[in-house]
């Protein structure tokens, strides 16, 4: 057991919290008043502390600047009905961090550290945990290399961070998706699996090039062949054919997404069919053509369902039936944002309370 006594507090003389305006939350733009950080150094995490949210220091030889060796998570603090912090499924990120930190040789976050970490940062910062509707609090823990050198090696010391930010509604309408068959996310004994921070700058140029051509952003095809759909930038993708929820399964390949699961695990107690295995991209488009495409949407913290209005593959558009009357998505949406707001029990031991 980590002793929470060994997080060091240095509270913040000047709170920015006047600076929040729950009803227009531009997106990571504003930071809580805190932040939480400890070093490995000598094969040990020491000197837990969290201080005002501050620009940090670092070497211009640092490993991770030049090499990536970083790795991040994505989880939220909500606002309960009778004004209690509730966290979705924070040990499962606590796990999914370890899962990544192994691909990159990042020493293991123990997950009392992770929660200990998080528990005080978000108690110390509750008045920055949001009520409005669709608000929350995004909480953003990271784990990076801080040696100063520029060789390539795995690093030998670390630090992990907490920092929070209040959020509102991520997408305010369906997005337009287009679906890549050049350039790849992920491949076979790849890093895709990992939430590694050189994933995301591999990914910027072919989305921005899709953005060129209209669409908000990418569904990743296989990298070997392009004829399987694999996911979306930060979120994995969840296609209604036929009344039958289909997704791709989580693999090297694919993120193994929190949302994701929770999504699966509800449809199926529902008795909904839920089939997952590899995506063809021609199996998506013709059930398009044909009107079988019921819902499409993808799910990922930031978003928790995100409908895709339309979908781009080669020289063709394939537009969806409009989201307002999508009834699995919007029942299993309902259900979870009733679980983190307390009006449904939680059966899955899926909240934390703070
Ligand atoms: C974070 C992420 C997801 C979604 O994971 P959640 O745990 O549901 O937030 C999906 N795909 C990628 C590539 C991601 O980075």
């Amino acid at each position: 057991m980590i002793d929470t006594a060994t997080i060091r507090i240095e509270k913040t003389a000047q709170s920015r919290i006047n600076e929040l305006d729950e009803t227009n939350i531009p997106f990571g733009q504003l930071y809580s008043d805190h932040m939480f950080m400890a070093d490995y150094v000598n094969g040990e995490w020491k000197d837990l502390r969290i201080t005002p949210y501050q620009n940090i220091s670092i070497s211009p030889a640092n490993t991770t600047l030049h090499y990536a060796i970083t790795i991040f998570e994505g989880l939220k603090a909500y606002r309960n009905e009778a004004g209690e912090i509730i966290i979705f499924r924070p040990q499962a990120n606590a796990q999914r961090l370890n899962i990544s930190a192994e691909r990159m040789c990042i020493p293991e976050v123990p997950e009392d550290l992770f929660m200990d970490a998080l528990t005080e940062l978000i108690k110390l910062d509750s008045s920055w945990v949001p009520s409005a509707p669709n608000t929350s609090l995004y909480i953003r823990p990271f784990v990076f290399g801080t040696d100063e050198y520029i060789g390539i090696r795995p690093s030998q010391n670390f630090r992990f961070m907490i920092i929070t930010c209040p959020v509102g509604a991520y997408y305010s309408k369906p997005v337009n998706v287009k679906i890549e068959t050049k350039f790849s996310r992920a491949f076979e004994g790849g890093t895709g699996f990992a939430k590694a921070g050189g994933n995301y700058a591999a990914s910027l140029y072919p989305a921005r090039l899709a953005q060129q051509q209209g669409f908000d952003q990418l569904i990743w095809t296989d990298g070997k062949t392009h004829e399987y759909v694999e996911e979306s930038g930060t979120m994995n993708l969840v296609f209604i054919i036929d009344g039958k929820l289909m997704t791709a399964p989580t693999s090297g390949t694919i993120l193994k997404g929190i949302t994701r699961d929770s999504v699966l695990t509800i449809a199926k107690e529902w008795g909904i069919e839920v089939i997952e295995k590899p995506l063809a991209v021609k199996e998506i488009v013709e059930a398009a053509k044909a009107g079988r495409l019921q819902e499409a949407f993808g799910v990922g913290t930031a978003a928790t369902i995100a409908p895709i209005g339309k979908i781009g593959f080669e020289d063709e558009t394939f537009e969806l039936p409009s989201p307002e009357n999508w009834t699995i998505s919007k029942r299993i949406l309902d259900e979870l944002n009733a679980i983190r707001t307390g009006k449904k029990e939680d059966t899955h031991g899926w909240t934390y309370k703070v």
